[in-house]
């Protein structure tokens, strides 16, 4: 167990807390926030460290300005090498024309607009450092009082933050006497900022990772059961770590959307022209066998929307699985299986899902997404959408307050699904 915010006294100390603020921005202005829900998340933490009198000097990065150190406002050495490759009478314009652009990412990358509405949403200033490291963000830091709150400038401005470099962790660090990790998004990166800079403080987790720990994890060691993972998307090969790490745990997998058809081919059906893994067959094979050795039930569709092209408007037809014409490709799971796998839903007591049942993102083939994500909000289990297509999907459909967990993060929420070790996670210390 990892130790959280409540387990340390945060009383009239400084804290520094690495939230997820990468929000995304109106593209035009790179000042408009077209949606604020990763602000939402991190309210809890930083409400409780206010409440608490703590000194809060929150964290983030937001989209990949890799080209420009804000300090000073220097290339780095990347767009530098590029520059230097070019002929001598064509360099000086050329940096004028870099600085310029890296002027603009500035601008766009700025997280002054999320202190702005971080400050409305906590009815109390949020003071904005103009830099990360540098003299603004130093002397800000050094006069925060308990119980006020200050957000330093974006972490990739420098990109030092990725590397993980130890003296920027440690000019980081040197603001604060504890580090609250909340941003489970970048828990899988081992950057400064969310690895590095729990070398030289003690490290705790905020509400939002104690959360995902708590789901997700409670889920993969101790889970209730019947334990149900429903998997869908597009290859066998992204989710193949998730599968293997799950097919010992669970009681039941449920396999839908595009990878649904290496399965249905390796079992000898007809597939037409569906997404197909050739390369998979014989692991698709293996994993089905591996199921039945172990017990567990494995759900494929038995029946699928085929399409006589990738399009929306395209005719359909209802076919077996296994049983699609030559020329017509299965686009999302058929009404039968919609029932199975509702079936299944409905008596499981903890559900995992990842990725949706079939081309969702055209309305034609977003029903049989739609029906789990309803079965799922129906169901009387703990319920846990891993980000991504499926998180978007739960929300879109309004059933995000009927589901006891959609996580923050896509990337880290499949990796932790896999199994792996979240630097991010690690780096906290145990209770
Ligand atoms: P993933 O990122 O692996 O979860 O995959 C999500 C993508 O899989 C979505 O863009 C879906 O459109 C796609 N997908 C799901 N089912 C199918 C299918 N039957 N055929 C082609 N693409 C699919």
């Amino acid at each position: 167990m990892k130790k959280t915010i409540e387990d340390v006294n945060v009383q009239g100390k400084k804290v520094l807390v690495r939230v997820d603020f990468n929000v995304p921005m109106d593209k035009e202005t790179g000042t408009k926030i077209t949606d604020e829900n990763r602000i939402l998340g991190a309210l809890p933490t930083i409400k409780y460290l206010v409440d608490h009198k703590a000194a809060v000097i929150l964290c983030s990065h937001m989209g990949k300005p890799h080209n420009v150190f804000n300090d000073t406002l220097k290339l780095n050495k990347k767009e530098k090498a590029k520059i230097e490759a070019l002929p001598a009478e064509e360099q000086a314009a050329a940096t004028e024309a870099a600085l310029e652009k890296a002027k603009k990412d500035v601008k766009k990358l700025s997280l002054a607009p999320v202190a702005a509405r971080l400050s409305e949403l906590l009815g109390q200033e949020v003071i904005m450092a103009k830099d990360v490291i540098g003299p603004d963000a130093q002397a800000k830091a050094a006069a925060l009082q308990p119980g006020q709150v200050m957000l330093l400038e974006n972490l990739r401005f420098h990109a030092e933050e990725e590397k993980n470099d130890p003296a920027f962790a440690k000019a980081l660090a040197s603001y604060a006497e504890i580090y609250v990790n909340d941003a489970f998004g970048t828990a899988h990166r081992a950057h400064a900022s969310t690895a590095g800079v729990a070398d030289y403080l003690p490290a705790v987790s905020g509400f939002l990772i104690e959360k995902e720990l708590k789901f997700m994890g409670g889920a993969l060691e101790n889970p209730q059961r019947p334990f149900v993972a429903i998997l869908g998307g597009a290859k066998v090969s992204s989710k193949i770590g998730v599968i293997e790490n799950l097919i010992d745990k669970v009681d039941a997998l449920i396999i839908g959307g595009g990878m649904a058809y290496t399965f249905a081919k390796a079992m000898g059906g007809n597939v037409g022209n569906s997404l197909l893994e050739e390369d998979k067959l014989d692991l698709a094979r293996e994993t089905m066998e591996k199921a039945k050795a172990k017990g567990i039930k494995f759900l494929l569709p038995i029946d699928t929307v085929a399409a006589d092209n990738f399009s929306n408007d395209a005719n359909t037809q209802v076919v077996p699985i296994g049983a699609i014409p030559e020329g017509w490709e299965g686009m999302d799971i058929g009404p039968e299986t919609e029932k199975l796998f509702a079936e299944t839903i409905k008596n499981a007591k903890t559900v995992v899902w990842n990725g949706p049942m079939g081309v969702f993102e055209f309305p034609n083939f977003a029903k049989g997404t739609i029906a789990v994500a309803q079965a799922l909000a129906d169901a009387d289990c703990i319920s846990i959408v891993g980000g991504g297509d499926s998180a978007a999907a739960v929300t879109q459909l309004g059933f995000a307050d009927k589901i006891s967990h959609i996580s923050t993060g896509g990337g880290a929420s499949m990796e932790f699904l896999e199994g792996k070790t979240l630097p991010g996670v690690a780096a906290l210390n145990d209770k």
